[in-house]
């Protein structure tokens, strides 16, 4: 499984981070280090992050590392729940 975000500003991609359910590695660590954040379910890259006061004001500030990571561990939880369903059923949810 590989896990990859999507900038929702720029459409900037993250590098893929390879996972699965029991190796264990730690993608949200090195996304919340490399300066990506979130803003409700959308990630922005660190590059729109430093732009971010400019186009949406101080009152909307980004939801920062703890959201972010939580944010990151959910789409890997749900990938691996659509592939638990897949090996389950023999094919992809829809
Ligand atoms: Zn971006």
């Amino acid at each position: 499984m590989y896990l990859q975000i999507m900038c929702s500003s720029c459409g900037h991609r993250s590098r893929k981070f390879k996972y699965d359910k029991y190796l264990r590695t730690e993608p949200a660590d090195e996304i919340v280090k490399a300066g990506w954040n979130s803003f409700g379910d959308a990630f922005y890259c660190p590059k729109c992050v430093k732009t971010w006061e400019q186009r949406n004001g101080k009152d909307r500030p980004l939801w920062g590392k703890v959201h972010t990571r939580e944010r990151v561990y959910q789409v890997m939880i749900g990938d691996l729940m659509d592939e638990n369903e897949y090996l389950r059923k023999g094919e992809w949810p829809c």
